[in-house]
């Protein structure tokens, strides 16, 4: 007998008919003899619903109002997910996050899990009764609602896993697990068996949103057994385990893409020691993630060009602060463009192995698709060029690296 968790995404959840699948799956690990929580989404696009009507009623909205709202679709599908269950002569109760309690930080939109109380569900677990977990959301240390990021149930359910010290963190969602890159832009994306939680963290944190990346650091930091599969077909998904787990290493495991991206170029900024901080507190201090960053030489040693990249979603807020600064900075021209995509690609074996960089700068240059900035980290690679390339792109790096399936 297994402790097992189950979570289910909104796609998986989109309805009552994929409510009543979900919970089938669900009755199936039950009547094996497991003991089971379950945790779910909301309702495929209410949570994007939620945010739209916080936008539309505030633009620098308070984010414990926002959190309120967004979280709401969870208790829906929590509800529905214990009732269909109940239905099927399986005992079952919803919990959400202030019942359990899942206690978090105050860090409001994206808050971070610090204790889940296991007493109560466990003494549950001993009657046989089914725990199902509003996903998404907790309780701050103040007794407000918070949510955990978007994707978040995935952390939810790790969490969880972690908590009750699950045997297995099984994420049902709507494709049989992780691809080789996104199967719903490369019809030739390959289905990879076990994939190493570090390449899924870089293949996560560049983009790829089959998986939240909190969840999978929780998962590498505890020991999870984390598993990727579908819920509409009964085969085996993709298990994230550590790297010495994976028998045949690839040079490169995935590709991996971001639309979230947006370019700023300060025009002709002083090449002199202390640019750079007088550039980069302001954003710091308005809270900004500055992600790849690149300064051009200076022909004159006087002046130079510095290019980074922001989320979309904070690009006005880093040109508000650096035309506040303005002065202190003493740029000529700030330039600003959102149509642009990062384009990943991540692998392990970069560590031993050389030209895995060529193999991306030449197969983007054949194509005619500009670089406009690229970072690096050990496992990774990574080129900003222009959103209209983004299926190009990915398409001939997935050929060219030898992944396409046969
Ligand atoms: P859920 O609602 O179940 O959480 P998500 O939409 O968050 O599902 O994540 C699943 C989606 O992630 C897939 O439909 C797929 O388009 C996308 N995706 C992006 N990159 C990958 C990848 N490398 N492997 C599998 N799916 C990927
Ligand atoms: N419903 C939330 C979202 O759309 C959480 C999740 O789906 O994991 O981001
Ligand atoms: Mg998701």
């Amino acid at each position: 007998m297994a402790r097992i968790v189950m979570k289910f995404g909104g796609t998986s959840v989109a309805d009552l008919d994929r409510i009543a699948n979900a919970a089938a799956r669900v009755k199936d690990e039950v009547e094996a003899g497991h003991k089971v929580i379950v945790t779910v989404s909301a309702m495929a696009g209410v949570t994007n619903q939620l945010v739209g009507y916080v936008d539309q009623t505030s633009r620098m909205y308070d984010a414990r109002e926002y959190d309120a709202i967004v979280s709401s679709g969870e208790q829906v599908t929590s509800g529905l997910m214990a009732l269909r269950l109940q239905e099927m002569g399986v005992p079952a109760r919803s919990w959400l996050g202030w019942q359990i309690p899942l206690r978090t930080n105050d860090v409001h939109g994206k808050a971070r899990i610090e204790a889940i109380e296991t007493e109560e569900i466990s003494g549950r677990f001993a009657e046989g009764q089914v725990a199902v977990v509003a996903g998404f959301q907790g309780i701050s240390p103040n007794n407000r609602i918070t949510t955990l990021g978007r994707g978040g149930t995935d952390t939810t359910a790790v969490a969880l896993a972690a908590a009750f010290r699950a045997d297995r963190c099984d994420i049902y969602t709507d494709v049989d697990g992780v691809y080789t890159t996104d199967p719903r832009i490369v019809a030739k994306a390959r289905k990879i068996d076990k994939i190493s939680f570090e390449e899924m963290l870089e293949m996560a944190s560049q983009g790829a949103k089959v998986l939240q990346t909190r969840s999978v650091e929780l998962a590498m930091n505890h020991g999870v057994r984390l598993q990727v599969r579908s819920s509409f077909e009964m085969s085996d998904g993709t298990l994230v385990v550590d790297e010495d787990e994976i028998v045949e290493q690839q040079i490169v495991s995935g590709i991996a893409y971001s639309r979230d991206e947006a370019k700023i170029t300060l025009v002709q900024v002083s090449d002199k020691p202390g640019v750079a901080a007088a550039i980069f507190g302001p954003l710091t201090q308005a809270s900004i993630n500055v992600d790849m960053i690149v300064q051009s030489v200076s022909p004159d040693g006087e002046r130079t060009d510095m290019t980074f990249t922001v989320s979309k979603a904070d690009l006005e807020r880093a040109r508000t602060a650096l035309e506040d600064h303005r002065d202190e900075i003493g740029y000529r021209e700030m330039l600003s463009d959102a149509d642009v995509v990062k384009i990943s690609v991540i692998g392990i074996g970069m560590r031993s192995h050389a030209g895995v960089a060529q193999t991306m700068f030449s197969t983007l240059a054949e194509k005619g698709i500009n670089i406009q900035v690229i970072s690096t980290s050990e496992i990774k690679i990574s080129t900003l060029v222009a959103e209209e390339y983004t299926e190009l792109a990915l398409r001939a790096l997935h050929t060219a690296y030898g992944l396409d399936a046969h």
